[in-house]
């Protein structure tokens, strides 16, 4: 579905991305993790369109992506849910959410469908529907930005760092509701600091460091990995 090849970037003199490849197929949740600074976030961007790339090439189901804008971007079927998790805070919940729908062209039966559906998944946004967003807790507005990129009915979902400052009990509940995204036929791109609770949710996953790849294999066999554990899991 998602196909990064050699990608660069850089930052003034700094180079970011040293030629970055990396798949996602069709219906898998891939982790990518790494220590502060790897270019996670940068290569999501990149992705996303939000930065531009200097080399390489993203193509995206059949079509080359590479250095577009991020409107343009999303309009191919790719949300990014990003790490600073912006709401409209003195919109409602559900006014939020239905923000996401509004470049859909379907009929407002067959998305109101969608979103009780999605409060399925998410039944504490269902008791909030009309608490004004900026009133909500972190992790409640963690799951409202990821139910608002749901509901513009991407082909991707890119989600960074949602677990990033939340209580460990919103934490279990992100990690919980991953996997039902990925049962309703959703396909997810993750970055985590959180290695241990994305590699277990992840069909795969992608190691990064200063800028490049240094590692791939099944969430389990990273999970497992020696050198994986002791960088990243922190075991001795
Ligand atoms: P974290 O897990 O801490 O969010 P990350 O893996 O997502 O880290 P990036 O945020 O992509 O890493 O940063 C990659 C490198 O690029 C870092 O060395 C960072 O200092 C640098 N960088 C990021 N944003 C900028 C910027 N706007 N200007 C200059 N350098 C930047």
């Amino acid at each position: 579905m998602l196909q990064v090849r050699e990608l660069e970037h850089k930052y003034g003199a700094i180079r970011s991305l040293k030629g970055v490849s990396l798949e996602v197929n069709q219906g898998e949740v891939v982790a990518l993790i790494g220590a502060n600074g790897a270019g996670k976030t940068t290569l999501l961007r990149c992705i996303s369109g939000i930065l531009k790339p200097c080399a390489g090439s993203i193509v995206f189901e059949g079509t080359n992506i590479y250095g577009l804008p991020s409107h343009k971007v999303a309009k191919h079927g790719i949300a990014q849910v990003l790490e600073s998790r912006h709401v409209f805070p003195k919109l409602t919940v559900m006014e939020n959410i239905q923000m996401g729908a509004f470049l859909r062209r379907d009929s407002k039966e067959k998305i109101d469908g969608e979103i009780e559906r999605l409060f399925e998944i998410f039944p504490r946004l269902k008791e909030r529907v009309s608490q004004l967003a900026g009133t909500l807790s972190g992790g409640e507005q963690q799951m409202l930005v990821m139910v608002r990129a749901m509901i513009s009915n991407p082909r991707l979902l890119i989600l960074d760092e949602p677990s990033l400052g939340l209580a460990p009990i919103f934490i279990d509940e992100i990690f919980h509701i991953i996997p039902r995204l990925q049962q309703m036929g959703s396909t997810i791109l993750l970055v985590e600091q959180n290695a241990s609770m994305a590699l277990a949710v992840a069909d795969r996953g992608y190691v990064m460091e200063t800028g490049s790849i240094t590692l791939t294999d099944t969430g389990a066999n990273l999970l497992e990995n020696d050198q994986v554990r002791k960088l990243y899991l922190g075991e001795e």
